[in-house]
């Protein structure tokens, strides 16, 4: 298989493409626009409608555990007040999502082709055996 799924993982973690290993999922600066296909390797990134639910659920999910829950047993321990824990839930509820959102489409991305690394354009060729395969 050319690409691992070490490698897959790896890229998702970084935000690249899953197939090339660009850095090519997102316009240059801090656009939350995904790009509709790698500008290396062509790979389409826009899947199907309803796709990208999965980023959303994955997005949430972290922010809930990872934010949400240390607030939560903050608060429930006595080391926050009532106030305090309030405002700063709402806000990590605001702030995180937007600031992973970018990290979460890559996290889709990798959960899917990590399952199947064989939809990946490099692994198809090597399966197949052709090189000049279009895919
Ligand atoms: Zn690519």
């Amino acid at each position: 298989m050319k690409v691992t799924p070490a490698q897959i993982i790896v890229r998702g973690l970084t935000v690249r493409c899953p197939n090339c290993g660009g850095r090519t999922l997102f316009p240059p600066g801090v656009s939350l626009r995904l790009n509709k296909e790698c500008s290396q390797c062509g790979l389409r990134l826009e899947k199907d409608e309803g796709f990208f639910l999965g980023a959303m659920s994955l997005n949430y999910g972290v922010t809930l555990v990872v934010f949400l829950t240390p607030v939560a047993l903050l608060w429930y321990f006595g080391r926050l007040g009532d106030a305090a824990a309030a405002w700063l839930a709402v806000g990590l509820s605001v702030v995180v999502p937007v600031l992973l959102y970018r990290a979460s489409r890559s996290w889709q991305l990798l959960l899917y082709y990590t399952l199947f690394p064989h939809h990946l354009p490099a692994n198809r060729r090597e399966l197949s055996g052709r090189e000049d395969e279009n895919v």
